[in-house]
């Protein structure tokens, strides 16, 4: 017979860094949220984070709930969700899972990561070599209980997926839903708009959830779905509204701040208005390098 199911989440701290936004702000990344779900005696972590320093205060947070951990699994390739994966995966003896589409953008983040990473985070990141695996049927246990790895294709990157667990009620989303925290939306410009998002969202809802874990999240909010997920579609409503309406980089960035005042994740937000203002601007250039370049 298996037991009950909970699960609790560890919001992290985003790491230092250099220079300032539009407004005079200093550059500040979002928080990343990591989710331990448990039973009596073992636990699944997600998404555990970038740098050496991220890595231990979670670590301590997991330990303190004296559970087993069993695997570590990974929502999407980008390196602020799993950088610090080996580090866990160590200190705990934990497999790493992820989906094929993930593990091949988890290698490409790598290969990233001495152009972006490295520049922004100098001497933050440990070693963080590929080691995740896929599972059968993209589906593991946790004490008996299923847990589902769903992909969801582009969202605010290629090849994303989220965690389901039915027995609880719970998608861990990953990127695919933000929760109080500006959105990534530089791979609009790579994908040809938010359509294939706007259907991932669909994918996450018709699995009718209860709960969901933003990977980016203000950590004083709650986790109720319905709300997450219309607050991440009105977010892109309001950006295919604004990006008809403001012509700047600047200009969008002060409009969106105006409508989502008490959002976090600012640096997230100019990032994505030099991505998307930059590639327009550039027809004919390299979107990637264009898009690159508005991390640095
Ligand atoms: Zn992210």
């Amino acid at each position: 017979m298996a037991g009950t199911l909970s699960y609790d989440v560890f919001v992290n701290d985003p790491p230092p860094q250099g220079g300032l936004l539009p407004n005079g702000e200093p550059k500040r990344f979002s928080p990343m949220a990591s989710t331990l779900i448990y039973g009596n005696r073992d636990a699944v972590l997600t998404d555990p984070g970038m740098t050496e320093d991220q890595a231990r205060v979670l670590g301590d947070w997991v330990a303190a709930r004296g559970r087993n951990v069993t695997d570590i699994f990974v929502t999407h390739g980008h390196g602020d969700h799993w950088f610090a994966a080996g580090l866990l995966a160590e200190r705990f003896g934990a497999r790493v899972v992820a989906s094929a589409g993930t593990i091949a953008q988890m290698r490409g983040n790598v290969a990233t990561r001495p152009l972006l990473w490295d520049k922004v985070y100098a001497g933050l990141i440990p070693p963080s070599p590929v080691t995740a695996v896929t599972v059968p049927g993209n589906r593991f246990t946790l004490e008996g209980h299923e847990l589902v790895i769903v992909e969801v294709g582009d969202t605010d990157s290629a090849d994303t997926s989220v965690l389901h667990v039915p027995d609880l009620g719970l998608v861990v989303a990953g990127d695919v839903i933000y929760n109080g925290v500006h959105m990534y939306l530089g791979q609009s410009e790579v994908t040809g708009g938010f359509g294939s998002w706007r259907d991932a969202i669909d994918t996450v809802e018709a699995l009718q959830p209860r709960h969901i874990v933003a990977g980016h999240q203000n950590s004083e909010l709650d986790d109720d779905a319905g709300r997450t997920i219309a607050q991440t579609r009105q977010y892109m409503d309001d950006a295919d509204e604004l990006l008809m309406t403001e012509t700047t980089a600047v200009g969008f960035f002060n409009a969106k701040i105006d409508r989502y005042p008490d959002h976090l994740g600012r640096m997230v937000l100019w990032v994505s208005a030099s991505a998307i203002y930059g590639v327009r601007a550039r027809p004919g250039e390299d979107a990637r390098q264009i898009i690159l370049a508005s991390w640095l």
